[in-house]
Parts: C-alpha cells; structure tokens; sequence
C-alpha cells in the first residue's frame, strides 16, 4: 500500500475546539467511521446504501447486528418472531431485564438505532417461513442466518437462491462454530451440504406435512455468549466483504473448534442432482398486491404478458380438509399449512390423526382461484410462479410496495410493533 498517497486520500476531518480558559486546543474528529476508512478498500458510501436482512435476533443475530450498525451498514431489516425470556439476558448484548416478554426483533431494531442512528433498522416479529415475501428478499445485498433449526435453514436458502442473493449461515454449539458462505447461483448451497441423516430426519420431519412453526421448536442448544460473539463477528466481517463486491468464495465453510481451537476453511462439494438450485430468471415487477385475486393474476398474464394463464404454483402448501379414515368424515379447514399445528390434525371425534388433503397448484376453472393470495398463504411483496402457454413467469407482487409504508410484512404492523408506518 502507497501510504502517503493513501493517507492524502483520506485524511480525517477534524475540528478544533478551545477549551474554557481559551489558550489551549485538542483536536476532536467528528468522522465516526474514521478508523475504518483507513482501510484500504473500505467504502462508507457502499455500506450506507446496502441492506442486510438478518433472520434471527438471538444471540447471534445480536452479535451480527452490533457489527453492522457499528460500521454504518445504512439498511437493516431483523426477522424474528420470538420473544425475550430470562435465558437471553446471558447471550445477547442488546437485551435488557424489561425487554422480557417483548419480540426479540423489534428491540433488537430499537437498540441498534440507539446505537448507531445512521442506520435505518427496521424489526419484524413474523415467521420468516410465512411471512417474507421473496420480494424483500430480492433487494438484499446479503442475507444473513442466525437461525436454529434445519427447516429456517432450508427456506432461507430456497429463498436466496430463487432470486440469487448471497447468504451466511451461522451455527454455534457449546464452545464451536461454523459459518457457511454461499453465493448463488455458484457453489454448493446449503442443502447440498446436508448429510445423509440430515434428510432422513428432515423427511421424517416432512412425514407429517403440517409444519406451524412453534411446533418445530427444536430441543434447547446449549451456547456460550462468547462463541456467538466469534461466529457472529464472522458472518458480518464475511457480509462486509460480499458488500464491497471482495472475493468470499461460494459454499465455504470457516469452522471453528474451540475445545481444541482448530480453525480451518472448507469448501463443500456441490451436488448437481440438488433439488435447491431454481432460480427465478427475469422477474417481472406488476402492481398485483397479496390481496389480488388468483384470477387477477391470471388476467394480468393475459393482458399483459399475452399468454394463456394454466396455473400458479404456491410455495407453500395449502390445506383445504382433513379426512379422518376411521369414521370418513371430512372437515373443511382451508389454511396454509405453516400455519396448522400438529394437534389440529386429531379427529374431534374420534382422536384419530386425520389425513390432510393439500394442493400447492391452483388451476385456472379452480374454486381457489377466486381466492386471494395472502388468503392462500402468500406473503406481501412475494414473487409468485404462474405457469402459462409461453412456459413460465416469476411475477413480483410490486403494489405490496407502499412508498408511505415500511416495505415490509403486513403482519409486522400489528401488535407490539413501534416499527413500520
Ligand atoms: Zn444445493
Ligand atoms: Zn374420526
């Protein structure tokens, strides 16, 4: 590095100030990024105009929220819909004894923009599963998971590698850690790193279809604060390289040992027959909304696109009865199944575990197509697929984009939310 020049470049602002008596000065500089200017590929401006979307707020989505907004990265959107208990208080550095009880987001949100009020940070207290639409997604510059379980994992790199956003997955157990890269649409992705016991307890999972959320609540990982500090400090040093466009490399693992403090990079071998690699070219942005008609968007196609509408597929399978094989009864239920808990699926009657009927297709002369689409389980501001004469179309629900709104979840305006419009 050329210092001098280097230094000319970047010489730090400063101000004088006289002190009381009026005969001596210091030299006070009012730059807060000062320090990190002086690295030589640093750009502010970059990291003022990025957005990162961090899907956790426990005690690595705190760990990687503190760095980010301590660098002045300008865009922050934190998805959790968990809230504060007691537990917390010794893993996560912006929680407070009366913050227990409120979303782990939106405090989160609160005390990053106390920390650093350049940045806009926006907290949803939803089920990113359910509620994020693909869209939001699309304008990432990276996602970031500090999530704890398998089936956050899997949607999120679904998600991420539809409309080709970089993603860095955190884990940490006990002392150890791993942080995982992965750029699509290059590299492995996160399902192709998964063992071979990984997907059968994934399929037995999978075995019962309705997945609500709380139900999937995995056992307790037991985690030290200081582990999540390393891999969290990790993933967002990763995220700053991403966002200055400098080499990350795609499905990297840096994993951390901290028994016998071996550290060590991998890079995982990507599988071709992975069922995770769709992509959803040229997206077209339409003012369709999520309280759109199925048959609206069929409509849309044809007048728009000039092509005959077939289908639009979900991504989220959509629960229309139950049927109980013992006394052949049917009940309408009508529901996304992420929003179903395992328990609704038990007989009234008999206690017999009923048989969910679902569809993930709705057909042009279908009932359901005059249904809307958050009334099917879509999220505000998705990109759904819409199978028609031409082949296929990816349409962005871009009327969901209310410019005197927060472009985020509807359901993030409720309740105890102090963020949003
Ligand atoms: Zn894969
Ligand atoms: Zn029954």
């Amino acid at each position: 590095m050329n210092e001098s020049s280097f230094l000319s470049d970047k010489r730090p602002q400063s101000v004088t100030q006289t002190t009381s008596r009026g005969h001596s000065t210091l030299e006070i500089n009012d730059d807060r990024y000062d320090r990190l200017k002086l690295i030589g590929w640093w750009n502010q401006d970059r990291l003022q105009a990025s957005r990162v979307l961090v899907v956790g707020a426990g005690a690595l989505g705190n760990e990687v929220v503190k760095n980010l907004v301590l660098v002045g990265v300008g865009n922050l959107s934190i998805v959790d819909f968990d809230r504060i208990e007691m537990s917390n208080l010794s893993r996560a550095v912006f929680f407070r004894d009366e913050h227990c009880g409120r979303p782990k987001a939106i405090v989160v949100a609160e005390m990053a923009r106390q920390l650093n009020p350049d940045c806009r940070v926006v907290g949803w207290p939803v089920d990113v599963t359910a509620d994020i639409g693909l869209g939001l997604v699309r304008e990432m510059d990276v996602v970031i998971g500090c999530v704890d379980n398998r089936e956050a994992r899997l949607w999120i790199n679904r998600m991420c590698w539809k409309v080709g956003v970089p993603w860095i997955d955190g884990g940490i157990q006990e002392i150890s850690g791993v942080a995982k890269t992965y750029c699509p649409p290059a590299g492995a992705c996160y399902e192709c790193t998964m063992t071979e016991n990984d997907f059968r307890l994934m399929h037995l999972r999978y075995s019962c279809p309705l997945l609500k959320r709380e139900d999937l609540q995995q056992g307790k990982v037991p985690t030290a604060p200081t582990i999540a500090s390393f891999v969290g400090a990790l993933q967002a040093q990763e995220a700053l390289k991403l966002i200055h466009g400098r080499e990350v490399g795609s499905g990297i693992g840096l994993i951390f040992n901290g028994d016998a403090n071996h550290f060590y990079r991998t890079t995982f071998p990507r599988r071709e027959d992975c069922l995770a690699h769709e992509t959803y070219d040229d997206v077209i942005s339409t003012p369709l909304t999520s309280s759109s008609l199925v048959r609206d968007v069929f409509e849309w196609t044809e007048q728009r696109l000039g092509l005959v509408a077939d289908s639009l597929e979900l991504d989220r399978d959509f629960l229309i009865e139950f049927r109980c094989e013992n006394c052949h009864q049917s009940a309408a239920v009508e529901q996304c199944t992420n929003k179903i808990s395992h328990r609704a699926a038990q007989c009234p009657v008999c206690l017999n575990v009923r048989v969910p009927q679902t569809t993930n297709r709705i057909e042009r002369g279908d009932r359901l197509a005059d249904y809307r689409l958050s009334q099917l389980g879509v999220p505000t501001r998705d990109i759904v697929k819409i199978k028609h004469s031409g082949g296929v179309s990816f349409i962005e629900l871009g009327g969901d984009r209310n410019p005197a709104c927060s472009e985020g979840p509807r359901e993030a305006l409720a309740g105890d939310s102090t963020d949003g419009c």
